[in-house]
């Protein structure tokens, strides 16, 4: 069988120094075209999962014959600290890892040990945290918390295991995931959030029971809207389920009320019970798009910045950290391309936007980390 190759994405070069030089805020912030500051980034450590969502990484794409990135094109842990620092210095306060599957990444906790350590210009902690599918987290909880991570994001699609099973199709039971939590819960990887993408017609019947099982427990549950990244999951809007209908379904068994986001560039919009036992989150990037406020930067597993989930194009850092760049030159590359940037792609997108309709090969979520 021949080996089949997605082509993520081409590359931009690095804009040159004169033409767009970096945009300070009143506060030293670097904003881009749109007035947004860099605040977050998140890294991906490795294109590898053990899963196969259907939504993600679906197996007849990714395949036994499916190329990976060799290991000499991946970041190493420590050129992946040192281009983390640089962002630091130019405004990042939050950095997630992903992937992939990030608990994969050999020595990940090296890594976390770290990213604790940098400091913001003002001298602040980062909040350093991590988004995994649970499987191997049981095992993992404790080294990861001791390596210094705040909290972690587990992602869980049903409760029924059968469903899971399918929608995973690596045959991961829920209970594997379940334990996960357990013990992130028992170490202090604290606030736990779950995310749960809602597909119409394959896990919708799973809001009520996943609301049911997390209310009460301290995580706050996450509800994503199945989203056209990529050109390979099929997407299709018709098996997009608004937010506004998950949190509907919810508030007929468990009334709601609206809470205030804790900060502007929050991804999802909260939800309390209104009996007090906690609080859910929707994240509506389909049906009420967020590029207003949206301060993240990716970082691809090969040193690439993108600078929108919907990207089909990076700028290459991997090639000025190994040809020797100064941390200035690199940070200066980092503010000019944040100072450049456009992207808004959920609000462009109409509603016969998908991937089928696209020219452009978008990148895969498995190879920036959502
Ligand atoms: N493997 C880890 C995990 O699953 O948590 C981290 C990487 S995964 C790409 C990050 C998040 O993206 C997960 O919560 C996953 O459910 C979500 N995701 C993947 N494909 C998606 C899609 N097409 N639409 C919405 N969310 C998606
Ligand atoms: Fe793997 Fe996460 Fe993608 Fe599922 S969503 S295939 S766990 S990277
Ligand atoms: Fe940010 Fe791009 Fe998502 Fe808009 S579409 S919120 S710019 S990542």
């Amino acid at each position: 069988m021949s080996r089949r190759v997605i082509p993520v994405a081409d590359f931009r070069s690095l804009p040159p120094p004169a033409a767009g030089a970096a945009v300070p805020s009143p506060t030293g912030e670097v904003l881009d075209t749109l007035a947004r500051p860099l605040k977050d980034l998140r890294i991906s450590v490795t294109d590898r999962c053990n899963f196969r969502c259907v939504y993600c990484m679906p197996r007849e794409v990714f395949d036994k014959n499916y190329q990976f990135l060799p290991h000499s094109a991946l970041l190493s842990l420590e050129e992946i600290e040192r281009v983390a620092r640089l962002f630091v210095a130019q405004g990042v306060t939050k950095i997630r890892l992903t992937g992939g599957e990030p608990l994969l990444r050999k020595n990940v906790e090296f890594l976390i040990e770290r990213l604790a350590l940098l400091r913001t210009p003002q001298g602040e902690p980062l909040d350093v945290t991590l988004t995994t599918n649970g499987s191997i987290l049981a095992r993992k909880a404790r080294s990861l918390k001791d390596a210094g991570l705040t909290r972690v994001t587990v992602s869980l699609d049903a409760l029924d295991d059968a469903l899971f099973r399918r929608m995973n199709d690596a045959d991961f039971a829920v209970a594997d995931v379940l334990d996960g939590i357990e013990a992130a819960h028992a170490v202090g990887l604290a606030p736990l959030k779950i995310n749960m993408v809602v597909k119409r017609g394959t896990n919708d019947r799973e809001i009520v029971p996943m609301a049911r099982h997390f209310r009460g427990s301290g995580a706050t549950l996450r509800f994503i809207e199945y989203m056209d990244v990529g050109t390979s999951n099929g997407w299709n809007m018709a098996e997009v389920l608004p937010s506004a209908d998950v949190v509907a379904r919810i508030a007929e068994h468990f009334p709601l009320v609206p809470l205030d986001p804790h900060s502007a560039s929050e991804t999802a919009q909260r939800w309390g019970y209104a009996d007090g036992a906690g609080e859910i989150g929707v994240i509506s990037s389909v049906t009420r798009a967020f590029c207003g406020d949206c301060t993240r930067a990716r970082l691809s597993t090969e040193g690439k910045v993108y600078l929108c989930l919907f990207a089909s194009m990076g700028y290459d850092l991997r090639a000025l950290v190994r040809n020797g760049a100064s941390d200035e030159s690199i940070s200066a590359a980092i503010a000019r391309i944040w100072s450049g940037r456009t992207d808004r792609y959920s609000q462009l997108r109409g509603s016969e936007t998908g991937p089928a309709t696209r020219a452009e090969r978008r990148i895969e979520m498995s190879y920036i980390g959502g």
